[in-house]
């Protein structure tokens, strides 16, 4: 049997997580704080939807863009049509 060290252990480790382009914590490495990930706030959220940061997808009446009514949000505007048709049905 083929002994094998801690050092070579945590390298094959290592080489198993970048084939599933993950980190060595378990998670996408964009993602993972720990591997200072762009994705992540120090808010350990999203910046792109981090309010406190101002992120992209946050408008600037501090809500999600998409669902922001103010700023045309796609789903809130959608659903206003479906209302619209079904009342027309009616
Ligand atoms: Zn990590
Ligand atoms: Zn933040
Ligand atoms: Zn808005």
């Amino acid at each position: 049997m083929p002994q094998v060290d801690k050092e070579e252990r945590k390298l094959y480790n290592k080489q198993y997580y970048q084939k599933r382009k993950m980190c060595e914590h378990g998670r996408r490495k964009d993602r993972c704080k720990e591997c200072g990930g762009v994705g992540i706030c120090e808010h350990d959220r999203q910046k792109y939807r981090c309010v406190d940061c101002g992120g992209k997808g946050i408008c600037e009446h501090n809500k999600r863009k998409e669902r922001c009514k103010e700023c045309g949000g796609n789903e809130i505007s959608k659903k206003d049509d479906k209302n619209i048709v079904q009342e027309g049905s009616f």
